[in-house]
């Protein structure tokens, strides 16, 4: 039996996750289940689940959620803030942790999982992105193992030789194929794209999603930072790694051997299949993904996307490149950018502006500790909300 720790329970990610651990409740058991501030949800989900622990990170729904549970006579222990989440990452009685928290948010309580030495399940990968050095480093010397959740991921993890931390090189992988579907604006008229509403950009073609990351989807910062994700879990360089738009959202991503071998992991668009494939792996169990029909699908297309389409690929890239802090700053502009998107106070376009001005206005320096990526995150986000506050009225 493995315990099972899941931060962002009420979320996309975390509610995929509890339909794979009920379809095997002789293998899996949850241990604790933790949310921002969703207090109901949290509170259905203990009903059904009956987790040790319940952790709210807002302290006032943590005493709400710990007086719901008094009256639903239920034994889970409810914690709070940063250090109940901590906490539950590293439980003895907990091997796995799901890592699904939105954004910078995760940080701490992943590289907790990760210095307590479990398997690590990382969806979050924002905190990859922003401290990804530290967090290999962290995973390295607590023998710790980390499986990727993102399915592009997860594909190329499974494409790969079981020996590719020697070196990509070393095991005769050339290249990793990362794709992407390009999102709900792949074709919009380019000077229709400032004023596309945030139900427009939440609403994926292929893949149901947390709003931030369909955010980042119709933009296609996601594929900019799974390039740096990429980099990090593969051990290789932005130079490594051609990303190319695939809209059927069928293959999940491909490494290219030194042969002429490409390997690729097709399927379902359902995070079902990653996240059952993490949990049990080396093994597989069912995921309760539909089997996919190739017959119906038909077809397979492939593009180059279009960085002027998508300028939040390039500045990706271009923090790939850069490394050190760049990305936290990529990362900590881009959470400010999407956050005032999707409370309709700028623009579509403005994400990829207020970025870009923040990216030119901080310099990176080496990010050789936490301390130094957090200030960095920190400093960022100031500069982004600053820019918003002059930025947000403007036509
Ligand atoms: P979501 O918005 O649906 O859920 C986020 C979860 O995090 C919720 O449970 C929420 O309560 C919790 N949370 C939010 N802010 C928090 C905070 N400050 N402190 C503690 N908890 C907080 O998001 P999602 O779509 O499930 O995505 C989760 C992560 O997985 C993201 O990093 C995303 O990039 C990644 N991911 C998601 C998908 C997907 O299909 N949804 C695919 C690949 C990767
Ligand atoms: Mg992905």
């Amino acid at each position: 039996m493995q315990g099972i720790t899941i931060l962002g329970s009420t979320g996309s990610i975390g509610v995929n996750t509890l339909d794979v651990i009920s379809r095997h409740p002789d293998s899996f058991k949850v241990v604790a289940l933790t949310a921002n501030n969703q207090v109901e949800r949290l509170l259905a989900q203990c009903q059904q689940y009956h987790p040790a622990y319940a952790v709210m990170a807002d302290e006032t729904a943590a005493a709400q959620l710990t007086e719901q549970i008094k009256q639903s006579n239920l034994s889970t222990e409810v914690l709070a803030g940063v250090d109940g989440l901590v906490r539950v990452s590293q439980l003895d009685t907990v091997d796995q942790i799901m890592a699904a928290i939105v954004g910078a948010a995760g940080l701490l309580p992943t590289l907790a999982a990760a210095k307590a030495g479990k398997r690590v399940l990382l969806a979050n990968k924002e905190a990859l992105v922003m401290s990804g050095h530290l967090f290999m480093e962290a995973v390295k010397d607590n023998q710790a193992e980390l499986l990727p959740i993102d399915s592009e991921h997860n594909a190329i993890f499974q494409c790969m030789p079981s020996s590719f931390h020697d070196g990509l090189a070393t095991v005769g992988v050339q290249r990793i194929l990362l794709t992407g579907s390009g999102g709900p604006f792949r074709t919009t008229p380019l000077n229709k794209l400032a004023n596309v509403t945030p139900e427009q950009a939440c609403a994926h073609p292929n893949w149901d999603m947390g709003r931030k990351i369909s955010v980042d989807s119709a933009t296609m910062m996601n594929k900019g930072l799974e390039l740096i994700e990429a980099c990090w879990l593969f051990n290789t360089t932005a130079d490594h790694v051609e990303i190319m738009l695939h809209p059927q959202s069928v293959i999940h991503s491909m490494v290219e051997y030194v042969d002429g071998s490409v390997l690729a992991q097709m399927g379902q668009p359902d995070m079902r299949t990653p996240i059952a494939h993490a949990m049990a792996w080396p093994e597989r169990i069912d995921s309760g993904v539909e089997r996919l029909n190739l017959i119906d699908v038909a077809r397979l297309e492939f593009e180059k996307p279009d960085l002027q389409r998508f300028p939040c690929l390039r500045l990706a890239e271009t923090a790939a490149r850069e490394g050190g802090t760049a990305p936290a700053i990529l990362n900590a502009a881009n959470e400010v950018a999407v956050a005032e998107f999707l409370e309709n106070k700028l623009k579509f376009t403005d994400i990829a502006r207020l970025v870009e001005n923040v990216m030119t206005e901080l310099p990176a320096s080496a990010a050789n500790d936490l301390d130094t990526v957090i200030l960095a995150d920190r400093e960022a986000r100031e500069h982004a909300r600053r820019w918003v506050k002059q930025n947000r009225n403007m036509g």
